[in-house]
């Protein structure tokens, strides 16, 4: 699509479609420079969407959606999670689920280190998909959605204490911490988050 077609944003309030706290941290952080008053749809009380998608894109245009219907406010959702190459992408848009109600992550990053006992291949992935959505304004809601991607490899134990989910276990290639360990800022450079984020800032914030 050319660069052009896409539509921007051009300040005000924005809604991050998410109730982890993690992410929504990293996206104040990175939506910063923009000028977007950034509120959550946790604070929001909005209620969160069961993600029937079978994507990362699919569950992201479909979070972002709900919460720009909801709110009346362009929603920028973010869906994500860890693709180990091992475990035939696994537990990809289930990442969150694999640390069950309790969001208990050293249970989830166990789950995958006893799944992948056995095994040489320890290359994974994180993934990226942003959805954009500005409301109905009587002409349909815009949806705008962009992909992004960090590439690494998988270490056992955890380590480090940064981050969120499954950090203390991703050592991103051509690094010898994990993301558990490393700087904020530096996660923030070259996280698949990151990647997503520079396509969507390139057509919507530019
Ligand atoms: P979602 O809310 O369904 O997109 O869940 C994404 C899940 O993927 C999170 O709960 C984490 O488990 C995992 N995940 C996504 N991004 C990261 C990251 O940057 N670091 C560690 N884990 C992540």
């Amino acid at each position: 699509m050319n660069a052009r077609t896409h539509r921007r944003f051009e300040g005000g309030p924005l809604v991050i479609a998410s109730h982890n706290p993690g992410k929504v941290r990293e996206i104040t952080d990175l939506l910063q420079p923009f000028g977007a008053e950034v509120t959550s749809a946790a604070d929001l009380n909005l209620a969160e969407p069961i993600e029937t998608g079978a994507t990362f894109a699919a569950n992201a245009a479909l979070k972002a959606r709900a919460a720009a219907e909801a709110s009346g406010m362009p929603a920028l959702a973010d869906d994500s999670g860890l693709v180990v190459a091992a475990l035939a992408g696994q537990p990809g848009i289930h990442s969150a689920r694999w640390a069950g109600p309790d969001k208990d992550f050293r249970a989830a990053m166990q789950k995958v280190e006893d799944e992948l006992e056995g095994k040489e291949d320890r290359r994974a992935h994180f993934a990226c998909a942003l959805a954009f959505c500005w409301p109905d304004d009587g002409q349909g809601s815009h949806l705008e959605a962009f992909e992004g991607a960090v590439h690494g490899t998988l270490v056992w134990p955890p380590r480090g204490t940064g981050g969120f989910g499954y950090d203390p276990v991703f050592v991103a290639d051509g690094h010898d911490v994990t993301f558990g360990e490393m700087d904020l800022a530096e996660k923030h450079r070259i996280s698949h988050r990151a990647d997503a984020f520079r396509k969507l800032v390139d057509a919507c914030f530019g």
